[in-house]
């Protein structure tokens, strides 16, 4: 059992109330931990500490920040397989595969690569009519709140950027998987000055903390990362504090595959992008769109693929697919998947397995206007969708509220890259999807948020300008 605590102004405490919450295996059901439920007291004093620690780490020299971030992405490096197996036992993707060490792997390098990016001040004008300096300042306390589909990556994307540039840091991780989190933070603070970063969790019931902090007058920022119903709650409750805010929200992705691919090779690329972390992905395929005269062929080579893949306990090797983490997004996909198969036809899977494994899923037979192919799902079930002319499928897949990412499939590039300029979301992928990384920002359009994370342009979302004339 994990009886986890907080760390608050580089103390290990637990809530002001000494309530806490049950932390479950999605694999076996099993109560694996409890976490602290912080009450605004507690978030209180993160807020301070943070706040107090901020005066002295704001002012280090550029150098220094990156010197000290290092030793952060260092120390994450070194707990990789620590933190995998906690991450597995919490949010239940598989360790093997692109599960929980594919998580740390990405975690670590996103830290380090952090490290090395900075914001110099720019000159932008030295002449006989003056000099122009534009500077780039910390904005003081960054409140990050987390989703539990990649709880240390996603945690890293927030903070990194943050500390690197002179911010300090209070986290609070999904109720789902708040115990990979608290363990980073422990170990962050083995090497960062007490208050730099804290973290503080709570179940969402009794008044989430997450909505407290996003209205907390002492954070000057929220990032968040979570669904797009939330997104909107945190910009209301941000208003009044004129908080800024980076939003990374659902998105409801489609990948278009063109006729001149060849099915076979691209069935395990389609699954992938699809069925990564079980379709828990903000940035997975979630509907297909595939040219009739292909379409079959496609279809037969994905299910083929997808039923070579062993899905099974996380902490079993062999694992490639966990189980889905939560019941409530197990019951949204099982009515999702349900109406499909009355309006589509079930190609592969479709019945719920026990406790909380549900089989990857495809429909074809659909069309926009289905609940399977309109909705967020977030889960193993992929709606493949016929078309005849490319138009088509482009309007079919720009017609949804998100616009996070999409892709693209041919053998063409050129082509393919005509198509891609043609998609409404902040990021298309070319014979593969969802594949991001850290010297590339990465958002959303439309209702999929605003704000960019990562490379030098994530990092200015951390920061104030300041432009000296003289
Ligand atoms: P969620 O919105 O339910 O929760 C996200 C976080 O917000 C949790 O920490 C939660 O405790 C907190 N929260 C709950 N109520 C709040 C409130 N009123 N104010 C502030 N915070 C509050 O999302 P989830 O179910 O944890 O994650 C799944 C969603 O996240 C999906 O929609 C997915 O697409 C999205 N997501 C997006 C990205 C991206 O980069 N765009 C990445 C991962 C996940």
């Amino acid at each position: 059992m994990y009886n986890a605590t907080m760390t608050i102004g580089g103390h290990a405490v637990q809530s002001q109330s000494a309530a806490s919450f049950e932390v479950r295996n999605p694999s076996t059901g099993e109560v694996i931990g409890t976490a602290p439920n912080a009450t605004p007291a507690d978030l209180d004093s993160a807020v301070a500490a943070a706040q107090a620690a901020f005066t002295s780490w704001s002012k280090k020299s550029d150098a220094e920040l990156q010197l000290a971030c290092q030793a952060a992405a260092e120390k994450i490096a070194a707990h990789s397989e620590e933190l995998a197996v906690l991450i597995t036992q919490e949010q239940g993707k598989p360790l093997n595969g692109l599960g929980s060490r594919w998580e740390m792997g990405g975690a670590s390098a996103w830290a380090s690569y952090t490290c090395g990016l900075s914001l110099p001040m720019k000159v932008l004008q030295d002449n006989a009519q003056g000099r122009v300096e534009l500077h780039r300042k910390p904005l003081g306390v960054v409140g990050s709140i987390t989703p539990w589909n990649f709880p240390v990556m996603i945690a890293i994307w927030h903070v990194m950027p943050a500390l690197r540039t002179g911010n300090t840091v209070v986290i609070k991780p999904s109720p789902n998987t708040p115990l990979a989190t608290l363990r980073m933070v422990e170990l962050l603070n083995e090497v960062l000055p007490a208050g730099v970063i804290n973290c503080v969790t709570g179940d969402d019931q009794a008044g989430s903390i997450g909505a407290a902090m996003a209205a907390h007058s002492g954070i000057r920022k929220i990032v968040f990362t979570g669904s797009c119903a939330t997104g909107q709650k945190v910009m209301q409750s941000a208003a009044l504090t004129m908080k800024r805010l980076t939003l990374e929200l659902g998105g409801n992705d489609a990948g278009i595959v063109l006729p001149d691919c060849d099915p076979k090779a691209i069935a395990e690329g389609l699954f992938w992008g699809s069925f990564i972390n079980n379709g828990q992905t903000c940035a997975a395929m979630k509907r297909l769109y595939v040219h009739e005269s292909i379409h079959d062929d496609v279809c037969e080579h994905l299910v083929a693929f997808a039923r070579s893949v062993p899905m099974g306990d996380g902490m079993a090797e062999q694992s490639m697919l966990g189980p889905v983490q939560n019941r409530m997004q197990f019951d949204k996909v099982a009515r999702l998947v349900a109406d499909a198969r009355e309006k589509g036809e079930l190609l592969l899977g479709g019945e719920p397995g026990s406790g909380l494994f549900f089989p990857a899923t495809i429909v074809a037979g659909l069309k926009n206007g289905d609940a399977l192919v309109d909705e967020e799902q977030f889960g193993p079930a992929l709606p493949v969708i016929r078309y005849r002319d490319v138009n088509d499928a482009i309007r079919a897949a720009n017609d949804s509220q998100n616009g996070l990412g999409g892709s693209v499939w041919s053998r063409d590039i050129d082509h393919a890259r005509q198509v891609a300029g043609q998609m409404e979301c902040g990021s298309v992928w070319i014979n593969k999807h969802g594949a991001v990384q850290p010297n590339a920002p990465f958002g959303g359009t439309k209702s999929s948020g605003f704000g960019v994370e990562f490379a030098e342009d994530g990092m200015q979302e951390y920061t104030d300008q300041q432009v000296i004339f003289s």
